[in-house]
């Protein structure tokens, strides 16, 4: 994969660059590299430099203003890193933690991804009459992480994950 994570000043995760133009930014000193992988080197015409994973630009570029993710099945799929939010288990459905029978509705903050087993066990309830707890909280992806783990959701860089909120808290 030759794309870098590009962060703002703030390193506020802005997309994902391709390695020319990450090469560009660094040799003109409008960014810097925040992570690099080890040992390996990017030839250009006339220099080498360590292979960017992640870089950040030295000033600070306003963006338009935050909007939430579009809420969809694989969106709280990956949000949740298809983790069962009861069990901790591989997780490839989704569940109203709020049953939609018990009035919950259906946002980023009810929905949840959910193994099978766990699924079928929980029907109608709620965690009160079950005794479940969730094992993390929902949260409402940024748009633009949203986006950028929507570009890399086969293969995910390594070093980017500590930048990106892919993992539910
Ligand atoms: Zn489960």
């Amino acid at each position: 994969m030759n794309r870098v994570l590009l962060l703002n000043a703030t390193y506020e995760p802005i997309c994902t660059v391709a390695m020319s133009r990450a090469i560009a930014l660094l040799l003109q000193g409008k960014a810097q590299a925040l992570a690099c992988r080890p040992g390996e080197v990017v030839r250009s015409a006339s220099e080498s430099i360590d292979y960017p994973t992640v870089i950040r630009l030295e000033r600070y570029i306003r963006l338009p203003y935050r909007r939430s993710a579009p809420l969809t099945r694989n969106g709280v799929l990956q949000r949740d890193n298809h983790t069962c939010i009861y069990c901790g288990r591989d997780g490839r459905t989704i569940d109203h933690i709020i049953p939609r029978s018990r009035g919950g509705d259906s946002s980023w903050l009810n929905l949840a991804a959910c193994c099978q087993k766990c699924n079928n066990k929980k029907g109608d309830s709620l965690l009160a009459e079950l005794g479940w707890r969730l094992r993390f909280s929902p949260h409402e992806p940024d748009y633009r992480t949203f986006y950028i783990s929507k570009l890399t959701a086969r293969r995910i860089e390594p070093a980017w994950s500590e930048w990106l909120s892919l993992k539910a808290a």
